[in-house]
């Protein structure tokens, strides 16, 4: 059982909002909370923004329990902002290296293995056939009689051709055009409920919660978790501690998961 983080986590637990989230996980409603894409926005989890009420919490809520241990996180995607206007609606262009433009077309190399000689695809094209336009013989089986080299790109702004294209972004919101410099780029999560903590979870809040409520009830005054001072001068943690008048009369409640 993990023992870092515990006393944040036993407080998360009796929050409402983390109890409605980690019932989902629990009842096995969510396996993994995958984030949901929307273009004007970027990634948003909406099952957690109907429990916090709020779009803008949803984050900093899943973030929390990550930290507390509750959570675990797999990298998902990293999404790019227009580093302009913040707009989510981005596209990736790629481009001449020489120019900068957008305009160009790509194509498969082809070799001929016989003869050697290599070429964009549509030189080879004759009808439905690939002919070699060297030695004019007919290229019928891939990776025996030809095979495919890479690509092959052409600029229809400049007319130069190159083997790999530079990516700029484009802002479809503001019509930016930015680079990879300036990309504002975040790292998005999908997350998931950490084996180790199901336990710890489900009597954090199905066990203690009802003991706390029924201390109170009693007219104790009530401390969950609770750190106390041993015979050898150490704190101890316990999940509850109850207290009537006098802090020298204590009922401590240590749940099995720890
Ligand atoms: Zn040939
Ligand atoms: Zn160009
Ligand atoms: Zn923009």
């Amino acid at each position: 059982m993990l023992k870092t983080g515990k006393r944040e986590r036993l407080e998360l637990y009796k929050d409402r909002n983390t109890q409605v989230l980690l019932n989902k996980f629990i009842s096995g409603e969510i396996g993994e909370l995958e984030p949901v894409y929307d273009c004007k926005l970027g990634y948003r989890y909406p099952v957690v923004e109907a429990i916090v009420g709020d779009a803008s919490e949803a984050e900093a809520f899943l973030n929390r329990l990550y930290e507390a241990g509750v959570l675990e996180r797999r990298l998902y995607d990293k999404i790019i902002y227009c580093p302009e206007c913040g707009s989510a609606n981005i596209s990736i262009r790629y481009c001449c290296p020489y120019c900068k433009s957008f305009d160009i077309t790509r194509s498969a190399l082809i070799e001929h293995v016989k003869c050697g000689y290599m070429d964009v695809e549509e030189n080879f094209r004759k009808g439905n056939k690939l002919v070699c336009p060297k030695c004019h013989e007919e290229l019928k089986k891939e990776d025996v009689d030809y095979r495919k080299a890479g690509v092959w790109c052409s600029c229809k702004d400049c007319g130069k051709s190159f083997d790999i294209p530079v990516t700029a972004h484009f802002c479809r919101d503001g019509h930016t055009v930015f680079t990879f410099e300036d990309a504002v780029i975040k790292d998005v999560y999908a997350y998931r409920l950490r084996e180790e903590v199901k336990e710890e979870a489900a009597v954090g809040w199905f066990l203690i919660a009802p003991i706390r409520d029924f201390l109170v009830e009693n007219g104790f005054e009530v401390e969950s978790p609770a750190f106390l001072k041993g015979k050898s001068g150490a704190n101890h943690m316990f999940d509850i501690a109850g207290y009537k008048g006098t802090k020298e009369k204590v009922t401590v409640i240590d749940l099995a998961t720890s």
